[in-house]
């Protein structure tokens, strides 16, 4: 049977901008109490009043253990349960290893990794002792195939992949439903906010190879997926076809994938 949002209790990280807010929207429009987690106070407050409804904004760094935890705490004792976490929330870099620093693959683990962990941590131990609920993941195409030119990123959400495929079979003997979500290239704020270690922001987004799919859409897909608990959500057909032919050829893959570097050498801007 589909599962029905109404009266959900659901937390999305992240929440404030782009995927993360249009899951909040279409959530609450399916009558939801949506919390939207953010670390951007100010954004996420304003996104919550603009949705208005049942949704909430509240300010959490998911790169912290202690807070996340507590926030969990206090919203579950507040409401006797939470029904969905979307570990959403997540940072980008595009570039080769070579021109990254410390600090970018720090920021890369701390918020995409780390942040996705905590959220685990805080929200599974609560399901287990109410028996349901379910958690979204936020991997990517880049967390099922090694995209170029994105090593560090793809570190993460190929980490974030494999998390939540062991944790689904582990967590649907205890009433909680896993999936990831891996979507192709949607058209969010992350395109801007995104770190370019290699190359100049301009340039890089004009040889973008893939036209952005709307963000509605994106968001409308994981919420059909979850509904028929998924295991996998992958999200555009490019997506699809990159991930069927990264299958069927890793080698074929490869080939390409050092292609595109070798043509992104052009427009390095060391
Ligand atoms: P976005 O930049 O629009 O939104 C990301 C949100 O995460 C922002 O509101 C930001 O403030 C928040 N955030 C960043 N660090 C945080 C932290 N430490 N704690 C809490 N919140 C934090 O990006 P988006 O495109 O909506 O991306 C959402 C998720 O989808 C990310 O995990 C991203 O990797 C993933 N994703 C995006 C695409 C895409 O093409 N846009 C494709 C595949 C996967």
């Amino acid at each position: 049977m589909r599962m029905r949002w109404n009266e959900k209790i659901v937390l999305i990280t992240g929440g404030a901008s782009g995927i993360g807010r249009e899951l909040g929207f279409q959530l609450a429009k399916k009558q939801a109490f949506v919390f939207l987690l953010d670390i951007n106070a100010e954004a996420v407050e304003k996104a919550a009043s603009e949705i208005g409804m049942n949704v909430r904004g509240c300010p959490l760094d998911v790169s912290d253990r202690g807070a996340f935890a507590a926030l969990a705490q206090k919203i579950h004792s507040e409401y006797g349960r939470i029904d969905c976490l979307f570990n959403n929330a997540g940072v980008s870099l595009s570039g080769e290893v070579r021109d990254m620093l410390p600090a970018d693959w720090d920021r890369l683990l701390n918020v995409n990794l780390r942040g996705v962990v905590h959220g685990v941590e805080a929200v599974y131990p609560l399901m287990i002792r109410q028996g349901f609920g379910f958690i979204a993941n936020m991997s990517s195409i880049s967390g099922i195939t090694p995209l170029p030119l994105s090593a560090g990123y793809n570190t993460t959400k190929f980490a974030v992949f494999g998390l939540s495929m062991s944790l689904r079979s582990e967590a649907s003997l205890l009433g909680v439903n896993v999936s990831a979500v891996c979507p192709g290239f949607i058209d969010t704020p992350m395109k801007d906010n995104m770190k370019y270690a290699s190359f100049e922001k301009e340039l890089a987004q004009e040889k973008l190879p893939f036209r952005l799919q709307p963000v509605e859409y994106c968001a409308r897909k994981i919420i059909r997926g979850l509904e028929k608990n998924k295991a996998i959500i992958v999200i555009t057909p490019p997506a699809v076809m990159l991930w069927f032919l990264y299958r069927i050829s890793p080698g074929l893959f490869g080939w390409i994938s050092r292609l595109a570097v070798k043509k992104s050498h052009a427009i390095r801007k060391h």
